[in-house]
């Protein structure tokens, strides 16, 4: 499946080194001197050359199939093993990532959500966050991240904005610091390692007026499987990746700004096409979100839908090679309307009036609009509310 990719890595190799974003195929991914859990993280030294990792330098000479990711014998894939929890926050997001002993969590929800991320991380044990993320600063990515830091101690805290004149981000900055925490502005292209996986920072590469446009793209690595993070980057700045040269190319899409029409544009999905496209979205929400436009774009590139809003928790774990993709509930659930339910589908919703019906129903939705439930408690627990003709 990353064969694709492999081929347009192979076809792009050349260019790649002349192109800004190409500071890395990725550095590899293990490193024997990966900081101690206490200490902040510096980026990986991926733009200099005198300082790159014998295996970078190597790399001039050696075809790209040779770089370590692809290297069965790469230690990722010997299996610390890797995970990506898309948490269900509602209209927001929240995703903890975890490469052994190592932890990253991007970004928080929303204000109230401060209680379940507290909750999540003692729950795991995770008293130490080598990271924090927060993409942008709006609340429904920053306001729950005070609860992280009530969790667990920071190493480092990433966001694409020192101060903001926002409280959510307020708080947050304030619960840094009183860890003895200052916000790191990263730069773009930077590297990071993250136990045995590692994340590149490909965005913002320009400034940006739009607080959603200045979202820190980020493309997480383990072995040979990519997973793009974006924020709420919408299609200007995502034509500044691709302007730019940035290798996009990735198993996992968390897709940008929760399904909005305004994200997630075709010619940035085709430098991604990802496998598996997370959707972190609330049930019912005010913004129509995800997109018709979205949902299509990404039927067309073939991508599996997963939802927070008929999902729950979404789960991409990684060996290194192939990533598995789990969902806290209806698993088979149509998340993208018109592909067909896996299974037959006891009730079907109507994706725009969220009212639910029996399949026999007189006054079931158009095909487009239409999702599938495998019981009742699914179709209530995703916020749609039973028809008043058919009574399901
Ligand atoms: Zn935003
Ligand atoms: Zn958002």
């Amino acid at each position: 499946m990353r064969r694709i990719h492999r081929a347009l890595a192979v076809s792009l190799a050349l260019l790649m080194l002349l192109a800004a974003c190409a500071a890395g195929p990725i550095a590899p991914a293990a490193d024997p001197d990966t900081p101690a859990a206490s200490t902040p993280a510096e980026p990986l030294p991926a733009d200099d050359p005198a300082e790159a990792p014998p295996a970078d330098g190597a790399a001039e000479d050696a075809p790209p199939e040779a770089l370590p990711a692809d290297d069965p014998t790469d230690a990722a894939a010997a299996g610390s093993g890797f995970s990506i929890r898309f948490l269900d926050v509602g209209q927001a997001d929240a995703a903890l990532v975890t490469c052994g002993d190592a932890h990253m969590l991007v970004d928080g929800g929303n204000r109230e959500d401060s209680s379940r991320i507290y909750t999540v991380l003692t729950d795991a044990g995770i008293g130490y966050l080598d990271y924090v993320v927060c993409t942008h600063a709006h609340e429904d990515h920053a306001g729950g991240l005070p609860g992280a830091l009530r969790a667990a101690a920071v190493g480092t805290l990433l966001a694409p904005v020192a101060e903001a004149d926002n409280e959510p981000f307020t708080d947050l900055t304030e619960a840094a610091a009183a860890q003895g925490v200052a916000v790191t502005v990263p730069e773009a292209d930077a590297v990071y390692p993250l136990g045995d996986a590692s994340f590149q920072v490909l965005g913002p590469r320009r400034a940006y007026d739009d607080a959603n446009d200045t979202s820190l793209v980020l493309m997480v690595t383990y072995g040979d499987t990519r997973f793009l993070l974006t924020g709420d980057m919408e299609s200007g700045a995502e034509g500044d990746l691709l302007d730019d040269g940035c290798d996009l190319a990735a198993d996992v899409l968390k897709v940008g700004h929760h399904g909005s029409g305004t994200s997630t544009s075709y010619a940035f999905l085709r430098a991604v096409m990802p496998e598996a496209a997370v959707i972190s979205v609330g049930a019912g929400n005010d913004y129509g979100h995800p997109s018709d436009d979205v949902l299509s774009r990404l039927r067309d590139a073939g991508s599996r839908v997963w939802r927070t809003d008929l999902q729950g928790d979404i789960v991409a774990s990684s060996d290194g090679a192939t990533v598995t993709v789990t969902a806290a509930r209806n698993e088979t659930a149509a998340t993208n309307p018109t592909v067909p339910p896996e299974t037959d589908a006891a009730y079907i919703g109507n994706t725009r009036s969220h009212k639910f019906h029996r399949p026999d129903c007189a006054s079931l939705p158009e095909e487009q609009n239409r999702t599938y439930f495998a019981d009742r408690a699914s179709a209530v627990a995703a916020g749609y509310e039973p028809c008043g003709r058919c009574e399901p």
